[in-house]
């Protein structure tokens, strides 16, 4: 499928894309190279200016349109470092030229970015396939892959531990329960012995695997060790949560009823949510019922007013009992 002329141009692809990184911008080269082998023009990214549309492959389609005749641009092959994007793919299907030959798939490329941390592009990513179904394609490359996913992680930098462990619960269905829990202790004792959040996303890999009795320390050690911001309700959500599942629901009353008195944001129909569970079991079914309905009111299509009155009615506060 690739053979040693192709590598030769792909390896130019790939120093194109490092030239590109060395000026500070996206790491993406590429090379139009004519029927008999000659290479006619080449690129790398120029998006650093705040253009996202210079990418070489789009550059390459309207040299090839303003200076190759229909059969000579059907004779011709683009190579890149990375697959070319649906702008690109349809450039270059729109100005009739020939092969493409890359290194990295989109595929590979979305894969890498997700795991760097970087957010998702504003432009779903697809096959050239799909974008220009008529257009000859070879690759991805292995050989020369690395080489390419390196230069994308040069360019986004070191994740961060924050980034590692989101990255990391990305992959939960991907694992043995046991397997899970290793991966997430070890970025866990990254942290200082004393690190309230290393408990608490101990606690959490625990709880996910169906460890709630090994859960309910942690998130208290968590919680005794001074955890912050949304990682602090959703401590206490999944603490009272896990109490129930292990039979004690009527702390997890007290501890989330505490809660929606101490503070309020996004999280509290969460809360509301968790609480109506533990009120259930402890026999306050009406007060169960008061709290689902107050998290709910607000996203009903109508009736929202009505629905907060009603829950209220039945809240604890007015209780005919
Ligand atoms: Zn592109």
């Amino acid at each position: 499928m690739v053979d040693e002329a192709d590598a030769r141009h792909l390896r130019r692809c790939v120093e194109l894309a490092a030239e590109a990184l060395a000026a500070g911008d996206e790491p993406f080269g590429s090379v139009l190279v004519a029927g008999d082998g000659t290479a006619l023009a080449e690129d790398h990214n120029r998006v650093a200016g705040g253009d996202h549309t210079r990418h070489p492959e789009f550059r390459l389609a309207r040299w090839a349109a303003a200076n190759l005749t229909p059969a000579e641009r059907a004779a011709a092959t683009v190579y890149t470092s990375g697959e070319h994007c649906p702008m690109c793919a349809a450039a270059h299907a729109w100005v009739g030229l020939g092969r493409v030959v890359y290194v990295a798939s989109s595929e590979q490329l979305g894969e890498w970015l997700v795991e760097f941390g970087v957010p998702a592009p504003p432009v779903t990513t697809l096959p050239i396939s799909e974008v220009a179904p008529g257009v000859l394609v070879a690759g991805p490359v292995p050989e020369l892959a690395d080489q390419v996913r390196e230069l994308h992680r040069r360019f986004h930098g070191e994740p961060n531990w924050e980034q590692r462990v989101a990255q990391a619960w990305r992959t939960i269905d991907e694992h043995e329960a046991a397997e899970f829990r290793a991966l997430i202790e070890g970025l866990a004792a990254e942290l200082p012995a004393d690190s309230a959040l290393a408990a608490f996303e101990r606690g959490c890999a625990h709880d996910s695997t169906g460890q709630p009795e090994r859960a309910v320390p942690e998130y208290r050690r968590a919680l005794e060790l001074g955890l912050t911001g949304v990682r602090r309700r959703r401590a206490v959500c999944q603490l009272a949560s896990s109490l129930r599942n292990l039979g004690d629901p009527a702390e997890g009353v007290e501890l989330l009823t505490a809660e929606l008195a101490r503070t309020s944001d996004h999280m509290d129909d969460a809360v509301r949510a968790t609480l109506a569970l533990c009120l259930v079991d402890v026999g306050r079914e009406r007060e169960a019922v008061s709290a689902a309905l107050t998290a709910l009111a607000p996203h009903l299509p109508r009736y929202q007013r009505s629905m907060a009155n009603y829950a209220r009615a039945l809240g604890p506060e007015a209780d005919p009992r």
